[in-house]
């Protein structure tokens, strides 16, 4: 297949930046993304906008390697060097490196791929082959972890099984531990959709930044445990709460409110408002915060005094 060929060649010598000899992932990491936004027909005209599901879709392996700020604002645009991917304005846009993606979506109304690419990206078996080359090619060493995470929308959830042994026991400077922290908070967020499971608060920007963190039930400096059922995403405020023993969750997934604090206020952001309200929980069981842990949590929350 000559086309075939052709794209796989040009995808294997992407010409991304190599600041101290590392070649910068964000290029690879586009076409992932994109490639995975094809596969689940939400590209069907050839057509990726900069867009916050185009942004999700790109955190969800941005997260796996990195914990910065992505600046997807980079690829987006530089990857027109590489000849297959077309910047197409808005009305009024002009095309020109961009500094964020706010900027992107005011002047870019959508990008396109060479047109024979898109077409062998439709195609489930030569979208495999890129996807595997694009892995092999640019993440050798994490390609465990990618192709878990390209899996992860089919029966099983290969991911989550990476992250099943605690962490109790192995050694403070563990070589993987970043890793498994990463895989940790990356998991959480799409699990809960990038939603507080307090008050279910959302917020992805276009920037890739969300106002959601991936929280320990039991604290990690105590359980070392980065399991899936020992997490919770919450928003900034109500992890701090939950830190602090102010809120908790009962055996019923249901909140409980501390009344031990003094709370004054706009309504939407009382606390008490959310007294007994089920919590925000992932959409498979098999997700869902142990008992085990949401009960030795309580052990420091204090309800009424
Ligand atoms: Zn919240």
């Amino acid at each position: 297949m000559p086309d075939l060929n052709f794209y796989l060649n040009s995808i294997s010598r992407l010409n991304v930046n190599r600041n101290h000899g590392i070649p910068a992932p964000h290029k690879p990491l586009l076409l992932l993304a994109v490639i995975d936004l094809i596969e689940q027909g939400k590209v069907a005209d050839n057509k990726i906008r900069p867009s916050t599901e185009f942004v999700e879709a790109f955190l969800k392996y941005w997260n796996l390697i990195r914990s910065e700020r992505p600046r997807i604002f980079l690829p987006f645009y530089h990857l027109q060097t590489d000849g297959f991917w077309h910047l197409h304005p808005t009305p009024h846009g002009t095309i020109r490196p961009f500094g964020s993606m706010t900027q992107t979506a005011e002047n870019v109304s959508f990008a396109s791929l060479d047109e024979k690419l898109f077409i062998l990206l439709a195609a489930p078996k030569t979208r495999e082959i890129i996807r595997h080359k694009i892995i092999l090619t640019y993440f050798p060493n994490e390609k465990e972890i990618f192709h878990a995470a390209v899996s992860e929308n089919r029966a099983d959830f290969p991911l989550k099984k990476l992250l099943l042994e605690p962490d109790a026991g192995r050694p403070e400077t563990s070589p993987d531990k970043p890793k498994r922290s990463r895989l940790f908070r990356g998991l959480i967020m799409r699990l809960y959709n990038y939603t507080c499971a307090a008050c279910r608060f959302r917020l992805v920007t276009l920037d890739g930044m969300t106002a959601v963190d991936a929280a320990h039930i039991v604290p990690f400096s105590v359980s070392r445990d980065n399991a899936i059922d020992n997490g919770l995403a919450l928003c900034k405020l109500h992890h701090w709460a939950f830190d602090n023993g102010l809120i908790a969750i009962d055996d019923d997934f249901r909140l409980q409110i501390s009344e031990i604090f003094d709370e004054r206020g706009d309504e939407a952001f009382l606390f008490r408002r959310l007294h007994s309200k089920k919590i925000h929980l992932p959409a498979q069981a098999e997700d869902f915060p142990s008992l085990d842990k949401i009960r030795r949590h309580r052990l420091k929350f204090e309800p009424v005094r």
